[in-house]
Formats: structure tokens, sequence, C-alpha cells
């Protein structure tokens, strides 16, 4: 843990986006005698990542109502020393000291009592021929999202590829579609969603396939090609296809923005991540993190695992931001719990899938259902398919995959809830549940997936 703070002590969070504002906000409201500073490298604050594939397809309106808040209101209402184009390029954890290079070059030494660094992750380029050739983006930031929707509202893109069929690249089909483009996803594995099992990957699928997104998995990206003449991109080389591309989104995957850490000594975990404990403290006691470029507890192996996700780092910064200060909050742990809309498909998953326990060495059964999502009778009832995975023998309720055209967001939270109460299948089959004809069938298609679990687990 690090020392309580001492009184008009320093804090410097290094990273303005979800956990690095999280934890100033918190620290400030804790102790308004501290002196905040957040050294952010870029021009954007506080903005909603998670919404930049709605701003591409025109769904969210301007740029301005993807930031939350900008950064005079942090540093008129909070108090907070936010400083912009300021890139810190080393921690020196003997010296409590970090060194931010600014945008006009000058470098500057800045101490600290407590340091959280919520530096986030950032997007896996392929080492492809052309990857960095005009035409091919990759999703992260604002500035990323500016940079693809200028490109479509200047009319350079009548078709696109995708690469990845992780949920940003499956949403950026549907930003993409709705932007009227002609829309290729590749995918090197056999099915989109490796986080899912197979059998509900091929739902997401079948979707895509019926709103004409050109899906090809199994296929592997060899290189991008521009056209006679120019440097931009207009041919993907991929699985001995070579398609049409005005525009590539490159969507493989993020890595964790852990090297500064890495550098200052301090010890990595799960796939790279800054090791931490529940406290968010790093393996330096003055220094916690937070967010993407940490790692996690899971709540169903109890084992530390890496899953970037804007709710984590959120819940993560808090905790971080209270405990610089002498707090002793502790993060609960994650169950990976996501939620995604794929064109007119809303899929959601919450703790182990089948695949996933069998790698962690569990026993695992499961059932899927498939059940309305209202009672029959009312207007607009469509199918969710549930998939509920448990552990054989116990019936402990390890984790559930839905789909579905409606009903399928707030559900999966049930699940989740049930997992984080270390419940069982009987245990979750037995809750009482709200019923209204619009809103569930009386078995609600959780407790039919949690009833038939019951029945195989042999309970
Ligand atoms: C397209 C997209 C859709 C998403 N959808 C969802 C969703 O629906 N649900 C969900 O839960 N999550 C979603 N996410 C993930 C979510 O956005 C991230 O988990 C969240 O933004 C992580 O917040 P963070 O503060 O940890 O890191 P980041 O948002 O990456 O912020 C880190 C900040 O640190 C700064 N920084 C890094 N290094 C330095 C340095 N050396 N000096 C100064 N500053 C530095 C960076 O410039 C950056 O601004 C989505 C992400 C994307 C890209």
């Amino acid at each position: 843990m690090p020392a309580a703070m001492r009184e008009g002590g320093k804090l410097v969070v290094i990273g303005g986006v979800a956990a690095g504002l999280s934890a100033a906000s918190r620290a400030r409201r804790l102790r308004p005698d501290v002196d905040v500073v957040v050294l952010e490298r870029g021009r954007d604050v506080s903005y909603a990542a998670c919404a930049l594939p709605y701003y591409i397809a025109g769904v969210t309106g301007p740029r301005e109502n993807l930031i939350v808040y900008d950064a005079d209101f942090f540093r008129r209402e909070r108090r907070i020393d936010l400083r912009l184009g300021a890139e810190v390029v080393k921690v020196s954890p003997r010296s409590r000291t970090v060194t931010a290079r600014h945008e006009d070059g000058s470098s500057e030494e800045i101490g600290y009592d407590a340091l959280v660094m919520a530096t986030g992750s950032r997007p896996v380029v392929p080492p492809l021929p052309g990857s960095g050739m005009p035409g091919v983006f990759t999703l992260r930031t604002l500035p990323d999202g500016d940079a693809i929707k200028a490109y479509i509202d200047a009319g350079c893109a009548r078709s696109a590829v995708i690469v990845g069929g992780g949920y940003i690249g499956l949403e950026m089909a549907e930003a993409l579609l709705a932007r009227n483009l002609d829309v290729t996803l590749l995918e090197r594995l056999p099915n989109v969603l490796p986080t899912y099992d197979p059998d509900m990957s091929e739902i997401v699928e079948r979707e895509l396939h019926s709103k004409n997104v050109r899906l090809h998995t199994g296929t592997e990206v060899e290189a991008f090609e521009a056209g006679d003449g120019s440097d931009t991109v207009a041919y993907v080389r991929a699985g001995g296809r070579r398609i049409a591309a005005d525009m590539v989104v490159l969507a493989v995957g993020v890595r964790p923005n852990s090297e500064l850490a890495a550098d200052a000594g301090l010890e990595l975990g799960a796939a790279g991540a800054i090791r931490v404990d529940a406290r968010q403290v790093t393996s330096e006691p003055s220094i916690l993190a937070a967010g993407d470029c940490c790692e996690s507890q899971h709540i169903v192996t109890g084992r530390k695992t890496w899953i970037p996700l804007g709710t984590t780092a959120n819940k993560q910064g808090k905790i971080a931001g209270e405990n610089a200060v002498g707090g002793s909050a502790r993060f609960a742990g994650v169950a990976g719990t996501n939620v995604t809309k794929v064109i007119d498909l809303e899929i959601a998953q919450t703790g182990l899938t089948v695949t996933q326990a069998a790698k962690e060495g569990l026993k695992a059964d499961s059932v899927a259902i498939t059940a309305s999502s209202k009672a029959h009778s009312y207007p607009g009832a469509s199918p969710i398919r549930v998939k509920m995975v448990f552990e054989k023998g116990t019936g402990r309720l390890l984790g559930a995959q839905m789909m579905g055209e409606e009903g399928v967001s707030k559900r999966i939270d049930t699940v989740a809830a049930a997992l984080s109460a270390g419940m069982t299948v009987a245990g979750l089959a037995a809750v009482d549940m709200s019923y209204a004809p619009p809103f569930s069938p009386v078995w609600d298609p959780v407790l039919i997936a949690a009833t038939q679990a019951v029945k195989k687990a042999g309970l």
C-alpha cells in the first residue's frame, strides 16, 4: 500500500481518459488538500471511445457528443491540474519523479507522493507489407475516429475491408454498412468472435452474411497494396484472393501500454499488462495502475487475466484514486462481461465459455436453449439464444453467452450478478425474476437455461 498521503501531498496520474480521470476525480473528492496533476499526451480527455463506431456511422451526432467532460471542466470544477500534450517518457520510482515531454519539445521533471498509471492500450498493427499506407486505419482514439469519418465523408471510400472479427471489427462492419460501403470482413480464425464458443459465433456469422457483409473466416491477410500510380490502399491480398478495398480497418486486437512501467522496473503480469493487487497497487508501493494498462483478477478462475474494457477502467480508476491518497478500497475482479450490437443482433457474454473452461482445466458442461424475449402473445417478441456453462458435478455457474434481436443486454447482467455471488445453476433457476408480457415470458430465457442446466447437471 502507498503510505497515507501527507497533507498537501501530490498525486500524479498518467493518462486522461476513463481510468486516469476516474482516479484523479476520486482522489480530489476525498482529499481537497492534495495536488492532483494529470498528464495526457493527447489533446482529448474523458471521451467515450466505446461510441467511436457509432460516431463514424453518424448515429451519435457531432464529435462533442462523445466528450463526457472537457479539460476545462476538470480544471475549473474539480481543481485538477490537467496538462494536455504532456507525454511521460520516464518514471523514476527511487526519486519519485516522472519526466514529461511537452509538445514544444521542452521537458519537465515532476515529483509525486503517489503515482497512478492509466496509460491504456493500443491497437496491434500486424507487420505486413503496406500496413502503414494511407487508407489503412486503426480505431482506438478520438482522432482515429475523426480520421476514418473524414475519409468516408470526403467520399474516398466505396468499399472497405475490415481485418479482424472481434467486437471492434464487428461494430465497424455495422458502422461502415450504415455509411453505405461495400464491406468485407476477414478473420484469421475459423470463426468470428474468438471469445465466444463457435456455435454462438456462427449465429453472428449468419447475421453478417444475411446483411451482405462478405465474410471470409480462416483467412490470413498477406499484404495491402496501392492502386496504379497511387500511394493509397486499393487492394488487400488475403488467402490467395485480391480484394478491392478503398479503405482498411485493422481490428486485430490491442496491447497494454505497459512499457513505461516495465522500464521503471515494475512487474508485468497477464498478457504483459502491469501487475497489480486487488487495491490496484503495483510491485512498487507508491505506484498504482488502473484500466487497460493493467491486469485484473478473474472472479470465476481466480487467476490474473487481461480483459481491457471501459467498465473495468472506470472502476479500477476510482479504486486507484482512492487508495493513492490513503484509502484501502478493493477491486472485486472481472467476469469479462461484455455486450455489443452487430447490425440487428444483440450479443453478450459473461464468465467462461466451454472452450475457455476447458483451457482452465475445469470440467465444464453446457446447455443451449432458444426462448422468446417477451410473452408470445405480445407484439415484437423475438427469439433469444442462451448458452449456459456450468461445472459438472457441482453445478457451479461458469458463464453464459446470449444472442437475439432484443432483450439480451440486461439479461446477461443477471447472470453476471449470479457469477459474482458464486451461485450454482440451481440457485439461479430459483431466482424470483420479474414477469409481464411486454418484457419476458413467464419463464424468462435465463430461467429456462438455468433449469435445463439443473437437469443436465443431475442436481
Ligand atoms: C472502438 C472501441 C469500442 C469500445 N467499446 C467498448 C464497449 O462497448 N464497452 C466497454 O466496456 N469497453 C469498450 N471499449 C474499450 C474501452 O474504450 C477501454 O477499455 C477504455 O477506454 C480504457 O480506458 P483507459 O483509461 O484504461 O485507457 P485509454 O482510453 O487507452 O486511455 C489512456 C490514455 O493514456 C494516454 N497515455 C498513454 N501513455 C501516456 C504517456 N506516456 N504519457 C501521457 N499520456 C499517456 C493515452 O494518450 C490515452 O489517452 C472500446 C474501445 C474501442 C477502441
